[in-house]
């Protein structure tokens, strides 16, 4: 875990890693346990000035790389599952905002989000629209100097906790992908406006997810992002941002797992025990570690594409997206599997992994879907080759 990586801030890191001593870990058991909002270590995060890592320190960020952001998040989510949700859904808040927001919303915003005295949520899922977004159903039809909003969001990270909502609805089903449009919701402020309970899930439990409705819920003009219309490009930005949040979970998730199977290992001198039963978990260790330090390489560098590109690297995101949340999944199960009978227990840790691992192959874009991103690049090239030769 300690490679070094020339894009990464080892001085930000040091402080991560204080804070995941000190509050993230202890935590992590009772926050999975009881389904606690992970509040007290995003405060710590913040407070320590590690709140939004790339957000330009003009805003309140630490300007950091999204390397470094990708080594952070990769680290907290070895630790805990939920609280790496809640941290990197900051994040996906303040960078369209950022992006896209006036002068006036980002100042607003975004500083309170890096310091989180703001939780920040982006609702872009449909119960019928999320991969397909052009199926987009919420609307907000202009009403003179307003909005009016009506529709429902489901399965939004914060929602119920969320002081500001970067919303995208349509104001025109009939426009497709054209009439998609973001706007900022400061949710003191919203009439008509219902977050729903959390809902149970396999894991990530302290991590709130709601279903969002809107009821006839005017909001200002000046609530809108940028112009009508310009929310679809948006939105594409900040997936690439999100799902190289889910990519560096995955790879967080087989290392804790990992580090597990080692402690465990070592207590009952398992890595220097010559016994054949010891020998072949030695190797799969060492099998395991080169999967691991594969992807972390491959994650990190997709990182230093996205800060390095003009353009969104969006194929390549998707590869390490679909790539390192599958190992996510597979690390942590095999990491159960040897840990024999002790891999079920709660005290270790490896079955919570295993359980926060698998929704990151779902969200930010399923799998399936990253994959026919990438099989339409692979057409792309294939065809332009053609067309060249
Ligand atoms: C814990 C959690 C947190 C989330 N947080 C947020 C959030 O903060 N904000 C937000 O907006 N959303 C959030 N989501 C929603 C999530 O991003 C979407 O559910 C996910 O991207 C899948 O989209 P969908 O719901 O439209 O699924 P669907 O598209 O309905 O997927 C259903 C199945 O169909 C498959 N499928 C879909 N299209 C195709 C295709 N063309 N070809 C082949 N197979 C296909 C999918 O792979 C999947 O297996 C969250 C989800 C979860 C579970």
């Amino acid at each position: 875990m300690n490679t070094p990586w020339a894009s990464v801030d080892y001085d930000i890191i040091d402080i991560v890693d204080s804070v995941i001593a000190r509050t993230i870990a202890p935590e992590a058991e009772t926050i999975d346990a009881t389904g606690t909002f992970p509040s007290v270590a995003i405060s710590e995060l913040a407070d320590a000035g590690l709140g939004v890592l790339q957000m330009h320190k003009s805003l309140g960020g630490a300007g950091a790389s999204t390397s470094t952001y990708a080594e952070a998040l990769l680290r907290i989510s070895a630790a805990c599952g939920a609280t790496s949700t809640v941290y990197m859904t900051q994040m996906h808040a303040a960078h369209p905002i950022h992006l896209q927001g006036s002068q006036e919303q980002s100042e607003r915003w975004v500083p309170r989000l890096c310091k989180a005295t703001a939780i920040g949520s982006i609702a872009l899922t449909e119960p019928g629209a999320g991969s397909d977004v052009s199926s987009m159903r919420t609307v907000a039809r202009r009403d003179g100097d307003s909005y009016i909003v009506n529709g429902e969001k489901t399965f939004i990270s914060n929602g119920d906790r969320a002081d500001v909502i970067v919303l995208f609805a349509t104001v025109d089903t009939a426009l497709g992908k054209s009439g998609i449009t973001a706007f900022l919701l400061d949710t003191a402020t919203l009439d008509g406006f219902v977050p729903g309970a959390p809902m149970k899930k396999l894991g990530q439990k302290g991590a709130s997810t709601v279903t969002l409705s809107f009821q006839d819920c005017r909001i200002p003009v000046s609530a809108r992002m940028g112009e009508e219309g310009d929310g679809y490009p948006l939105l594409l930005r900040s997936v690439v941002r999100s799902r190289i949040s889910a990519a560096a979970q995955g790879v967080g998730f087989a290392q804790g797992a990992f580090d597990v199977v080692v402690s465990w290992a070592n207590a009952r001198d398992l890595l220097s025990s010559k016994t054949t039963h010891a020998q072949d978990l030695q190797f799969e260790l060492a099998r395991l570690r080169g999967d691991i330090t594969a992807a972390r390489a491959m994650l990190l560098s997709v990182s230093d594409q996205v800060d390095a590109s003009a353009e969104e690297p969006v194929a390549e995101v998707s590869l390490v997206k679909m790539h390192c949340t599958t190992l996510g999944t597979t690390v942590a199960a095999r990491c159960v599997e040897l840990l024999g009978p002790d891999g079920d227990l709660v005290s270790l840790g490896a079955e919570r992994l295993l359980r926060d691992a698998k929704v990151a192959e779902i969200y930010d874009g399923t799998n399936q879907v990253q994959s026919m991103l990438v099989a339409r690049d692979i057409r792309l090239a294939a065809t332009s080759a053609t067309a060249d030769a």
